[in-house]
């Protein structure tokens, strides 16, 4: 009997010991993989939930939760975020004190401007664009200021202030307010234990001809994209000829065009952020065709992530609603589409017309309605430049 109840509660415990090893969460994780990204919320739309932004790799965090394909992770005392599995490494139990953020150095290079911020350890950050006036704002979690020393070097030439607020006891904001209206770019990534932040300067000789111009002709090969209701053809086939007739025309104008695709390839949208990271252009514009379910919805639409890239999105979308019957669907702001989330350069998407509406389509399958569409783009474009305060 004795025995029998022995056994009984040996089956017990490894049938708890099973299923709790089934549900076991990490306790922390770091940051990994390509472009890991946190999220305000488990929400979901068609491009997924509201990101706060890229983020570097092996940043240690807590978790909090798990929910789907999501980690709920701690931030500082009073916020939290949300990570995708995939970008997160579970670690060994540790703890994580709060960071000092030490000295400051803003410096300038040939293009750039840094400013760096010694920290010691790494954190979680956030960021953001401010216009008017423009501003980089950077939010530091589980983070407490030492800084006493804020080195400011006349070789910068795109920063005109820098400062700190501790917003609360382990969140320090962080202010970099710009000489220039015009946001033309940042990053920010960890150097050893510094967090650098590279700031891009508007070109002082503002010409077309100085510009690199990466186009993007959205979907190909296996990704079809949305398809014409009357005409059946694909939006992949039809962003590139959109693509295509832009770099024709910014080729004459001298202008340095690169293409994410001129054939019809796979190209998943993660690697065409890293593509355009590492070709580093000027300007990156999407060409994507738009579709819904009702057949009235109709027009030119142009979009944006970041509101200091929102003058090039209006730009493009002004010029492109001086062609005859093309109706305006709007300009769409804080929009999830990845090739448009980094802060590197200015981006657009560009979608041009609706496959689902019977006169757009029509539209889009006239040779001489995407000759035009490219070449008010490229007015959009000058405009834009010629606009830059
Ligand atoms: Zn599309």
């Amino acid at each position: 009997m004795i025995l029998k109840r022995f056994i009984y509660l040996v089956i017990v415990f490894l049938l708890a010991k099973t299923i709790a090893a089934q549900d076991s969460i990490p306790s922390f994780i770091v940051t990994a993989g390509k472009l890991p990204q946190l999220a305000y919320s488990n929400g979901e739309d068609r491009l997924g939930s509201a990101k706060m932004g890229y983020i570097d790799t092996l940043i240690p965090m807590k978790v909090l939760d798990t929910a789907k394909n999501l980690y709920k992770v701690e931030l500082s005392s009073y916020h939290y975020a949300f990570i995708e599995k995939t970008y997160a490494q579970p670690i060994p139990d540790t703890t994580l004190p709060i960071v000092l953020c030490e000295s400051w150095r803003v410096n300038g290079g040939d293009e750039f401007d840094s400013v760096s911020f010694s920290l010691n350890g790494r954190v979680p950050y956030k960021s953001w664009m401010e216009i008017d006036p423009s501003r980089i704002k950077i939010v530091l979690y589980n983070v407490q200021s030492n800084t006493n020393w804020i080195t400011q070097l006349s070789s910068a030439k795109a920063v005109k202030n820098v400062w700190f607020e501790q917003t609360e006891n382990d969140v320090l904001q962080i202010s970099i307010e710009l000489v220039k209206q015009q946001h033309y770019g940042y990053k920010i990534a960890y150097n050893g234990r510094s967090l650098l932040l590279t700031i891009r300067r508007v070109p002082a000789n503002a010409n077309i001809k100085n510009m690199t111009i990466a186009i993007d002709a959205g979907h190909g090969g296996t990704n079809l994209g949305a398809s014409g209701t009357r005409s059946g053809i694909l939006e992949k086939d039809y962003t590139i000829l959109f693509a295509k007739e832009l770099q024709k025309i910014l080729k004459k104008q001298k202008a340095k065009v690169i293409m994410v695709r001129e054939t019809d390839t796979t190209f998943e949208n993660k690697d065409r952020v890293l593509w355009a990271q590492q070709n580093n252009p000027d300007v990156f514009i999407s060409f994507h065709l738009n579709s819904s379910g009702r057949t009235t919805a109709k027009g030119v639409s142009t979009y944006y992530k970041h509101i200091g890239y929102r003058s090039f999105t209006q730009s493009l979308l002004k010029r492109l609603l001086e062609i005859k019957n093309l109706e305006e669907f709007g300009n769409i702001g804080s929009f999830n589409f990845q090739p448009i989330q980094p802060t590197e350069y200015p981006s657009c998407l560009v979608e041009v017309a609706f496959l689902s509406n019977e006169e757009d389509e029509k539209m889009i399958l006239d040779p001489k309605f995407r000759t035009k569409v490219a070449n008010q783009v490229y007015l959009g474009i000058k405009d834009w430049i010629k606009g830059w305060k």
